[in-house]
């Protein structure tokens, strides 16, 4: 199993050595670790150096937080050229949901959209996917996007979308992915039937902490593992077999 989302740079570093030798004895394969910030993006490559086989690195800006500065945007933009060979990824970017009303308000909502179609256009210049946060009616404007910057590498991290727009993504050929809540809430459910098999992750976006059984527990990549029984039961196809397909899929987007 491959955590296809998590923020590794927020777990305690110091435990990290333990953690992923623990992950790892419980079938754990590798993560794909994003960052939120350029201080979350330079953490995350030090991991990815640290431990590059079982991390790949995607960094990037978080979009439900104020934009970069353009000093900022422009020292992103050379760390990404400068370690491309190291990345697997762009992310997580997109355009904020959550957090719009207030950051609109300040910044203004074009911001957002010239920023993001920046990083759009220096992941196809190194041909590096892009993990997506773009939930609800953001995720219509973000597909617009990338079909305007004729992106074909895309990851739309635990979606929320209309169905007509969920429909619109997998017929781009992008990737979708779930997270623990497809264990016990039905939108993620009825969102999974959704998704042709080739086009699934899994992810646990950790340490986001989660609903359902999970509660009060810490979200790590263990969660992957639920995830994959729920599978098997909405698809009736065993564990073994969902895995190998999902590990499959992983590689694809981010090898
Ligand atoms: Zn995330």
């Amino acid at each position: 199993m491959i955590d296809a989302h998590l923020h590794l740079d927020q777990y305690d570093l110091n435990k990290l050595d333990f953690y992923i030798d623990m992950w790892r004895n419980h079938g754990i394969k590798g993560v794909v670790a994003v960052a939120t910030d350029l201080q979350s993006s330079y953490k995350t490559l030090e991991l990815k150096h640290k431990y590059p086989t079982f991390i790949r690195a995607a960094i990037g800006h978080h979009p439900e937080a104020p934009p970069l500065t353009s000093k900022d945007l422009a020292e992103l933009l050379n760390l990404i050229k400068k370690e491309k060979n190291h990345l697997s990824g762009i992310g997580e970017i997109g355009l904020p949901t959550y957090q719009k009303e207030s950051l609109y308000e300040v910044y203004g909502e074009e911001l957002f959209c010239e920023q993001l179609e920046v990083l759009l256009e220096i992941a196809k210049s190194v041909d590096l996917p892009v993990a997506l946060h773009a939930v609800h009616e953001e995720s219509e404007k973000v597909l617009l996007l990338l079909k305007k910057h004729e992106i074909k590498k895309a990851h739309f991290h635990w979606l929320k979308a209309s169905n007509q727009n969920v429909q619109d993504i997998i017929s781009c050929g992008y990737y979708v992915s779930v997270t623990p809540e497809v264990c016990y809430r039905e939108r993620d459910q009825r969102l999974v039937r959704m998704i042709p098999m080739d086009q699934l992750l899994i992810e646990t976006d950790g340490p986001w902490k989660h609903g359902g059984h999970f509660q009060h527990q810490d979200t790590t990549p263990l969660f992957l593992k639920d995830i994959v029984d729920s599978l098997s039961n909405i698809f009736s196809i065993s564990t073994v077999n969902i895995n190998e397909i999902l590990m499959a899929n992983t590689k694809r987007l981010y090898d």
